[in-house]
């Protein structure tokens, strides 16, 4: 045996997949994954036999059906980012589940909630202080803090009443949005607005704005005042109060991932207009003015369409439309009618009374 025949013998022993086969295969494996499809497809120079084995996985590669067949979900970008969203979700709300679950009044929904009332109360007030503390406050014998204070205590009131925070056996808001029979109806938590120490400051503030603490502390702006009539500031604080009833602050939203949180947030948001809405119907007003000052808000904020998109509230339209549905008219209708029917026979039979 010469020496060219001994060296063949020990290659054909010795023979392995070359060395340059496993990058390529894997630059083909990514390349057949949708995000990556623009890079270039590279094929070997020869193309291995179908029943060739991978040094790497030890699975057959050799025809394009196999290849793919070797592709699993986490190959896919989408259906990562998709799995680690619900990941998240599920292990926020697991995380959570040790919380007090609520209904929310008038909305009948079902949520958790991550705070204590004091607990919830001493951080927005924290919040509530640190805006409160970039503009001066008027005095709160100002004609525009007078009036203010005149709106929000009609609301309020209509909220204690509405809610049977004064007679159980009265309330019109509860009544009017029962879904169920009164027997098997879960009673609806509004006994946090009993600790409540309403108190309302007029910030000298341009821009047409409020927020409220869900201590009760609402603070409106003077160009709110300048620019809105009394039931169109009456429709503001209304969609105000409606966040403190529902106990927004402290839902377990704010433990959801930044995109849900911003989806929450939007839906709260129609939930208070709904709650605001009743609210204004039981304080007397008429319900068109929540419809009103949303619309003319509008006009002041003028938001760019990125800033629509980022916007922890929904887009105006949406909002006018669902609060102008038949069913939430009605029900808010409703209520306005009752509160208002004696004025109306005061009118009717008193007609040079004098109204305080
Ligand atoms: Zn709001």
């Amino acid at each position: 045996m010469n020496s060219r025949s001994v060296l063949s013998q020990i290659l054909r022993r010795y023979h392995q997949p070359t060395p340059t086969s496993a990058p390529r295969r894997l630059i083909d494996l990514f390349s057949s994954v949708r995000g990556f499809s623009s890079l270039p497809r590279v094929r070997p120079a020869v193309r291995p036999s179908s029943t060739a084995v991978s040094p790497l996985h030890g699975q057959c590669y050799g025809t394009t059906a196999r290849r793919n067949s070797v592709l699993r979900w986490y190959h896919d970008p989408r259906k990562v980012a998709a799995a680690t969203a619900i990941t998240l979700s599920a292990t926020a709300m697991a995380a959570c589940s040790r919380y007090d679950r609520e209904i929310v009044p008038c909305t009948n929904r079902s949520h958790r909630v991550v705070y204590f009332h004091q607990e919830e109360r001493d951080l927005g007030d924290a919040d509530f202080a640190v805006n409160k503390a970039r503009f001066v406050i008027l005095d709160p014998s100002d004609p525009r803090s007078i009036r203010a204070c005149l709106v929000t205590e009609r609301i309020v009131h209509a909220a204690h009443r509405g809610l049977g925070l004064y007679d159980s056996n009265d309330a019109p808001m509860l009544r009017v949005t029962r879904k169920w029979g009164a027997a098997a109806a879960p009673q609806p938590h509004a006994s946090h607005l009993r600790a409540l120490n309403w108190e309302v400051f007029v910030a000298e503030n341009g821009t047409p704005e409020a927020v409220t603490a869900p201590s009760g502390k609402i603070m409106v702006s003077t160009g709110l005042l300048d620019h809105f009539s009394d039931e169109e500031l009456a429709g503001v604080l209304a969609h105000e109060v409606g966040h403190v009833i529902a106990r927004h602050r402290a839902d377990i939203s704010g433990c959801y991932p930044v995109f849900l949180e911003r989806i929450m947030s939007r839906r709260m948001e129609i939930e208070a207009d709904y709650i605001g809405i009743l609210l204004l119907g039981a304080a007397g007003f008429h319900p068109q003015w929540a419809l009103v000052q949303l619309a003319k808000g509008e006009k002041f904020r003028r938001l760019s369409v990125l800033e629509k998109f980022l916007s922890y509230h929904p887009k105006t339209e949406k909002r006018l439309q669902l609060l102008s549905q038949a069913k939430t008219m009605n029900e808010a209708l409703e209520l306005y009618r009752e509160v208002t029917a004696m004025d109306k026979v005061i009118d009717r039979y008193f007609p040079y009374h004098v109204k305080v």
